[in-house]
């Protein structure tokens, strides 16, 4: 089933978990029983992400096949396209469409370190890799937008028009990157449907469990970290099961925030993590049925 389908038919309230490849095929069966328990949540859908250098798109759209077609939870599958050439994102495109995949995360993902970029036989941005999509089947689309700004551009403003650029290409629904303070993201969506920007955002919201996590997280998206925040960080940043229940308690508390605004969608990166996903979802048990 299309994810938009399920976003804006059902009046009730959604919560997605993503997944992540594993580096080599190693590891493949240890991700696929991660998919298997956070499945049992029964989550509107499970989304597994694509690996930058193409070395896991394979997997991606194998991870994704077993969660639609053997645990009968909706998949969606991520696709950059600022690794591989024009061919062979049509070639992903058309390997999806062949597993039954419906759902598709568009994105440009982060360009190589050394890479001469933009080349001639690459999509530049995440909004051509959208109209490639629909060019090539009946894909449902997803694409990522930045409550905080995307690290590369200077400018909020430019940032917003080029998402309006690319919901305009075909884009279904959004995810955000994360963000540790809610109101960041009432402002974005605000701004956002100023500019135009109608289509459905699910707030994506990061359980950070361990001092070195938010060290990535905080490399990779740039994001602020609130004071209240950092002063669990500080206080339980040494004890590892304390910082995980006061990880899992603060995107709970986040959570709950944005579905006591009237917000009915929420992305969860659960990273490979089905205790924190279960954790968070029976501390939701009674807030999700109201
Ligand atoms: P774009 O939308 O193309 O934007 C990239 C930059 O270009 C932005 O600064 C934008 O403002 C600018 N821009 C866009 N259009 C134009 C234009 N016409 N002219 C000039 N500038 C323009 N990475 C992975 O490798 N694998 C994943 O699975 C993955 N999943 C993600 C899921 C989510 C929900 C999010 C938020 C991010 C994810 N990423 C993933 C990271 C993402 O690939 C990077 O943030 C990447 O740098 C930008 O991708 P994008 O699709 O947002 O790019």
């Amino acid at each position: 089933m299309k994810i938009i389908d399920k976003l804006t038919g059902e009046d009730k309230i959604h919560i997605s978990f993503e997944i992540f490849p594993p580096k080599t095929d190693a590891g493949i069966e240890k991700v696929l029983e991660t998919a298997d328990r956070i499945a049992e949540l029964k989550p509107s859908y499970i989304s597994v992400t694509y690996g930058a250098g193409g070395g896991t798109s394979k997997n991606t759209a194998r991870i994704a096949n077993h969660i639609k077609t053997d645990l009968g939870v909706e998949s969606l599958a991520h696709l950059t396209c600022a690794s591989s050439t024009k061919e062979e994102v049509r070639q992903v495109i058309e390997n999806l469409e062949v597993l039954g995949i419906e759902n598709i995360l568009a994105l440009r993902g982060d360009i190589p370190q050394g890479m001469v970029f933009p080349t001639e036989d690459r999509f530049c941005y995440a909004y051509e890799l959208v109209e490639e999509i629909k060019k090539n089947g009946d894909f449902c689309i997803g694409a990522a937008c930045y409550p905080e700004g995307h690290v590369e551009n200077e400018h909020k403003v430019d940032d917003i028009k080029y998402l309006k650029q690319k919901v305009d290409a075909g884009v279904d629904f959004l995810t955000t990157q994360m963000f540790f303070d809610n109101d960041i993201h009432y402002n974005f969506l605000y701004r956002i449907r100023e500019a135009g920007i109608t289509v459905p955002v699910l707030p994506g919201i990061m359980p950070i469990t361990s001092a070195s996590q938010m060290k990535k997280s905080q490399e990779l998206s740039g994001t602020v970290f609130p004071r209240r925040f950092l002063s669990i960080l500080d206080r339980f940043g040494d004890y590892p099961d304390a910082m995980k229940q006061a990880g899992i308690a603060y995107a709970t508390d986040q959570i709950i925030d944005l579905l006591a605004n009237g917000i009915k969608n929420i992305h969860i990166y659960s990273m490979n993590k089905p205790d924190v996903a279960i954790a968070i979802m029976e501390n939701l048990s009674e807030i999700i049925k109201c």
